[in-house]
């Protein structure tokens, strides 16, 4: 079973969270001033990331609060967690922490 470290709860399973999509979006100051492509660009694309990707997270059946997760997307695993509001940790591909023993995917 996977576990993931919720910044304010610790080590929880997979089960309890679910993903909120791309961490770091930032909504226009002023969405009127935007043409229809820059708006469109703002609510639907997304960055597809090979490698570490800024994920949001929520502690759906925990906590309830959101975070952010750094994932290496070729691997799947979960390389930092950190509270929204604060800045991407610098972390690089395949520096995941070891599981603790039982856990892991
Ligand atoms: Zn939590």
């Amino acid at each position: 079973m996977l576990l993931i470290d919720c910044p304010y709860c610790g080590l929880r399973p997979e089960i309890e969270f679910s993903y909120g999509g791309e961490a770091h979006l930032a909504r226009p100051q002023r969405p009127s001033d935007l043409d229809d492509q820059a708006w469109s660009d703002f609510l639907y694309t997304r960055a597809n990331v090979k490698g570490v990707h800024a994920e949001r997270w929520r502690h759906a059946r925990g906590c309830g609060r959101f975070f952010n997760a750094l994932r290496d997307t070729t691997s799947d695993r979960i390389l930092a967690t950190y509270e929204t509001g604060r800045p991407r940790p610098d972390v690089a591909p395949g520096t995941a922490k070891p599981p603790p023993s039982g856990g892991g995917a």
